[in-house]
């Protein structure tokens, strides 16, 4: 596949909220009010105008995102974006996920981001199955910076060696 997609996703290990890039996407639920794993880090780092942003938001159904700043954080915007909870494959969840990392995308787009980092949308406390969510996203990001010429780096931020590997497999098989 093309060289140049390849070398615009880039797959790393670490804590998203910790990164310099122009957005971070926030794994979410349809609250918007915060929770554990990624969405109580994200929180923490970005201090309580963060929650009082959301607060005026009203939610977000789940497979959309919604942007706010990112205040304390490293990174100016936070997308939050709903992953589906994993039931059994055969609830919309494929489908479901990759619109999360397709409005995260756009909303990213329309907002002159260049550079954006998502963590493994649904992985962790909604139970998708890894290797099936890290070809979803590497699929879809793929997908939009073939005809994207704007965003020039998308990062996967990866917890852990396991998951840094299931994310470099999928990035050398789908992209490379
Ligand atoms: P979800 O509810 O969408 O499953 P989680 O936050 O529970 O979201 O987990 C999503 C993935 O992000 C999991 O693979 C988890 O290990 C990972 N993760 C948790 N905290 C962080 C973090 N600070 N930075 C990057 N990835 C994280």
């Amino acid at each position: 596949m093309n060289h140049s997609i390849k070398k615009r996703i880039e797959v790393v290990e670490g804590d998203v909220t910790k990164l310099r890039v122009d957005a971070i996407v926030n794994a979410a639920n349809t609250t918007l009010l915060g929770g554990g794993g990624v969405d109580g880090a994200v929180h923490r780092a970005a201090g309580p105008e963060l929650l009082e942003e959301c607060r005026k938001l009203g939610g977000c159904p789940t497979g959309q995102a919604r942007i706010t700043k990112g205040y304390k954080l490293p990174a100016k915007w936070v997308i939050h974006t709903v992953g589906p909870v994993w039931r059994d494959g055969e609830h919309g969840e494929d489908e479901l996920l990759a619109g999360c990392y397709r409005n995260s995308l756009a909303l990213a787009e329309q907002n002159g981001v260049k550079t954006i980092a998502f963590p493994s949308i649904s992985t962790g406390a909604y139970g998708f199955p890894m290797e099936r969510a890290a070809s979803l996203a590497v699929t879809e990001i793929k997908t939009f910076l073939e005809r994207n010429r704007s965003i020039e780096k998308v990062v996967l931020v990866c917890f852990g060696k396991s998951a840094f590997d299931i994310h470099k497999q999928a990035v050398r098989e789908l992209a490379g």
